[in-house]
């Protein structure tokens, strides 16, 4: 607390990150981050690039890159912005489309940025309930509204919505719908394909998650040109050069080794399915995911108990202290050898073994 805080500063709640510890091997399960390191196309990019250019700036337009995800989404370049991770390009996203009069929705459990940006950017919202699965009902979003937002596949619950059921708001619905498809490529269907349809329909991907990027800083939204227009509006009176020459070339690089891509998320979706198994053997109920985690619940454990024992065994996942969820835990999928070592702790822990 300081007397030279604005007021707005007073009365925010920063998001808190899960832990990331740099003191302690951890096997770390608990932000969702990729269990693979990036492609090999990636550390040739790095190990190539001409260290000198980067005395200059980088392209504020970031167009060699917007070109590349325009072409792999097939895609106008225009219909692409592109930000410093997806968490910046929904702050913009925020700021550029929730204003209007009507509060917007987003589910009550559900990414916990969306109320921070709210709180930041003085927009009033309204949480909708999840059902009693803990999945979310579109037709709950049908009523007037400054804007929605949601998850696909939700976090932290990694159940996905249809598409049909996103067209289905989409067809009801004035203001804009944003998808924040973060998990989407570990087996949900992307709203992309709708686009051309939904002049409202803004879609958000990042390359933290399924293209092993989280430490570089590489977000995006796709829709079309007014709407991205409005996006680099707000980018270019905030920040010209949100992604930097290095980060640029990487992202093109990454986005040209698909083979790397899908042999990852597929090995992480056969882990999720093993593990999964796995833990329902354990007496957890799992929720069905299609994202790279697992939400859990067990039988007659504490979720926050699991936590701090597995933490002790040197396993850290994400343990939310929130209404509704604080007795759940939410896994990240690792490798094979770190899903096992995880399944013998808490066979030790839960005394089965
Ligand atoms: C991880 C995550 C993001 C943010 O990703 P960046 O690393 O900022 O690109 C956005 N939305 C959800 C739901 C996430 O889980």
């Amino acid at each position: 607390m300081s007397q030279f805080w604005s007021d707005i500063v007073h009365q925010l709640d920063p998001y808190v990150p899960g832990e990331q510890p740099e003191d302690h091997q951890y096997v770390k399960l608990n932000t969702n981050e990729n269990p693979y390191p990036p492609s090999p196309a990636v550390v040739e990019a790095i190990q190539s690039y001409p260290i000198e250019s980067l005395r200059r700036y980088p392209d504020p337009e970031s167009s060699e890159l917007r070109q590349a995800l325009a072409g792999y989404f097939d895609l106008e370049p225009d219909q692409v912005f592109i930000g410093n991770g997806s968490d910046e390009v929904l702050a913009h996203s925020f700021q550029t489309f929730f204003q209007g009069r009507d509060p917007i929705l987003f589910p009550d459990i559900s990414y916990s940025f969306y109320p921070v940006y709210c709180s930041l950017y003085q927009i009033d919202y309204q949480l909708i309930a999840l059902d009693a699965g803990l999945r979310i009902d579109l037709a709950d979003y049908q009523r007037a509204n400054g804007g929605v937002i949601f998850p696909n596949p939700n976090a932290p619950t990694g159940i996905a919505l249809s598409l049909d059921a996103i067209r289905g708001l989409l067809e009801n619905t004035a203001s804009v719908v944003m998808v924040d498809e973060a998990y989407v490529d570990f087996g949900a269907a992307s709203a992309i394909s709708l686009i051309a349809d939904y002049p409202n329909l803004l879609v958000i991907q990042t390359f933290s998650k399924s293209r092993s990027l989280a430490g570089l800083r590489l977000g995006y939204a796709l829709g079309q040109t007014a709407l991205i227009e409005g996006l680099n509006r707000v980018k270019n009176s905030f920040n010209s050069y949100p992604v930097d020459r290095l980060a640029s070339a990487v992202g093109i690089a990454c986005l040209k080794d698909e083979a790397w891509f899908q042999r990852c998320r597929e090995r992480i979706m056969s882990t999720r399915d093993w593990l999964e198994t796995a833990l329902t053997e354990l007496a957890f109920k799992v929720y069905p995911s299609s994202s790279n985690f697992l939400f859990v619940q067990h039988a007659s454990s504490s979720a926050s108990a699991l936590y701090a024992e597995l933490k002790q065994a040197g396993i850290l996942v994400r343990y939310f202290k929130s209404p509704r969820i604080d007795n759940c835990l939410r896994i990240s999928i690792g490798s094979d050898e770190e899903c096992h070592q995880l399944v013998d702790s808490l066979k030790l822990i839960l005394n089965t073994a």
